[in-house]
């Protein structure tokens, strides 16, 4: 899942056990794919969950990652982020 902080304009990435925050002062939080923040109407969801629409501009690497997620139908994931 990658969402979108409109305060900041950062994109996080969602990660399985990490929580993962923009640090702006409207605090977008994810914790695996609980989305948290002061103001959610400032949060745009980049990229859903698996079978939702996907952006054009995917990665190669997303793709993967979906697909691994597919095949495996697990929640949660242990892989490296960058
Ligand atoms: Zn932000």
């Amino acid at each position: 899942m990658l969402v979108r902080c409109k305060c900041c304009n950062r994109e996080l990435r969602s990660h399985p056990v990490k929580t993962v925050t923009c640090g702006c002062p409207n605090s977008l939080t994810l914790r695996g794919e609980v989305i948290t923040a002061v103001d959610l109407s400032e949060v745009v969801i980049v990229e859903g969950l698996s079978g939702n629409k996907k952006p054009d501009t995917i990665s190669k690497e997303d793709m993967v990652w979906q697909e691994n997620r597919r095949k495996r139908k697990v929640r949660k994931l242990n892989f490296d982020i960058k």
